[in-house]
C-alpha cells in the first residue's frame, strides 16, 4: 500500500482523521442531542478498539498523521485510556488530541497524561451554573470548570475551550469567555451553530463569525495569529495584552472546505468525508467480513473521491445534516 496517499478529486491531501469512539454522552446539549430519544448503539454495533486501531494503522499507511478522539463523550467509554496508550504507540502519528465535555476529566487527568495526551479541547458554552444546566441538562458547571483549572495547573497545553454561540442563550457571554484569555493561556474558540441532526436548537438568525468579531473588537485590538501546521480551520486572534487567544470557527458564514483535510470515522464504523454531508462509506461490514488491509485501504481511497468540494448548507437554507452530531463527533 505504500505510495498511495489520500488525495481527493480537488487535490486536497487528507491527513486528519477524527474518530468518534462512542455515540453516548453524559450531557444532553440542546444544540447537539436529538429532540426525541433515539436508541443508542449497542456494544456490538460500535467498532471495538481493536477494529479502530486496525483502521488507524491502515490510515497511517495512506498518509494519516493527525488524530482527534471524540464522541459522544469519549471519556464515558470503558477502556479509553488503554486505547489512547495503544494509539500513542502507533508509529507515524504526529498529533493526537481529544475533545471532551470535561465532566469526567478532573479525576482522569493523570491517566490521560500517562496515555500521552496533552492536547485537549473542552466544550464550554457558558460560565454560568444555571445556564450550563439549561444548555446541557446537567448541573455540572463546577465540575467542568474545576477540571479546566486543574488541567491548566498540570501543564496541559494548549487548552482549547469550544463555545457554540447560541443567540439568546449564551451570546451575551462572549465577552466574559473571551476575557478568560487575559487571565489564562487558553484558546477560546467561538463556533457557529451548524444545523445537524434533530437537535432542539433551531433558532435563527444565527450569529455569524463576522458578527462575533465585531463584538469582540470592543475588548481591544484583535491581532491576527498565523495558523500553525496542526491548526484547524479557526481564524485566530490575540486580544492585545492577552496571554491566550480567541478563534472563530465559521463553518457556515465563511466555510473552509477548500482547505479541508479531514475524514471522520463514526462510532458505528462509517467513514464520512464531509461533516456536513450525509454520504458515508461503511467500513464495519467489510472489517467484520474478513477483508484484507489492502481491500479496506481500497475502500477508503475510493470513498475520498466522493468528498464534496464544499458543503451545501449555506446555499440551501432548508438543508440539514440528518445524522446526529453526537454520533458523528464534531
Ligand atoms: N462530548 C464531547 C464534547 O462535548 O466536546 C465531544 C463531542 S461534541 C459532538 C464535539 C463538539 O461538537 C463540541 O465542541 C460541541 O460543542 C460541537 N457541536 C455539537 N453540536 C454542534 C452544532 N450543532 N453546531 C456546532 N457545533 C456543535
Amino acid at each position: 500500500m505504500s505510495g498511495i496517499k489520500l488525495i481527493d478529486s480537488y487535490n486536497r491531501h487528507l491527513n486528519y482523521l477524527r474518530i468518534s469512539i462512542t455515540d453516548r454522552c453524559n450531557l444532553n446539549c440542546c444544540y447537539c442531542e436529538p429532540r426525541k430519544r433515539i436508541m443508542k448503539l449497542s456494544h456490538n454495533e460500535i467498532l471495538s478498539y481493536e477494529e479502530i486501531l486496525r483502521l488507524v494503522r491502515i490510515g497511517i499507511s495512506l498518509g494519516i498523521t493527525k488524530i482527534r478522539v471524540t464522541g459522544g463523550e469519549p471519556l464515558v467509554r470503558k477502556g479509553i485510556y488503554e486505547f489512547l496508550t495503544c494509539l500513542r504507540a502507533l508509529k507515524g502519528l504526529e498529533d493526537i488530541s481529544l475533545t471532551t465535555n470535561a465532566v469526567l476529566l478532573e479525576e482522569n487527568l493523570e491517566r490521560l497524561e500517562k496515555a500521552g495526551i496533552t492536547r485537549i479541547n473542552i466544550s464550554l458554552d457558558t460560565l454560568d451554573r444555571d445556564k450550563f444546566k439549561q444548555i446541557t441538562g446537567h448541573d455540572s458547571f463546577e465540575r467542568v470548570w474545576s477540571a479546566v483549572l486543574k488541567a491548566h495547573a498540570r501543564g496541559f497545553n494548549p487548552i482549547k475551550l469550544n463555545t457554540v454561540v447560541l443567540p439568546g442563550v449564551n451570546d451575551d457571554e462572549m465577552m466574559d469567555l473571551a476575557k478568560l484569555s487575559f487571565a489564562y493561556p487558553f484558546h477560546i474558540r467561538f463556533i457557529e451553530y451548524m444545523p445537524i441532526g434533530t437537535s432542539t436548537f433551531i433558532r435563527r438568525p444565527q450569529i455569524s463569525a463576522p458578527d462575533m468579531i465585531d463584538r469582540l473588537k470592543s475588548l481591544g485590538r484583535l491581532i491576527p495569529v498565523k495558523n500553525e501546521i496542526w491548526d484547524g480551520p479557526a481564524r485566530r486572534f490575540k486580544i492585545e495584552g492577552a496571554k491566550g487567544e480567541i478563534g472563530l470557527i465559521s463553518a457556515m458564514s465563511h466555510h473552509f472546505c477548500r482547505q479541508c483535510n479531514r475524514l471522520r470515522l463514526t462510532a458505528e464504523g462509517r467513514l464520512r468525508t464531509c461533516l456536513l454531508s450525509d454520504r458515508f462509506e461503511d467500513l464495519k461490514g467489510p472489517l467484520r467480513s474478513g477483508c484484507s488491509d489492502k481491500q479496506l485501504a481500497d475502500i477508503i481511497v475510493n470513498a475520498i473521491l466522493y468528498k464534496p468540494f464544499a458543503h451545501r448548507l449555506t446555499t440551501d437554507s432548508k438543508a440539514r445534516v440528518h445524522e446526529q452530531m453526537s454520533s458523528i463527533g464534531g
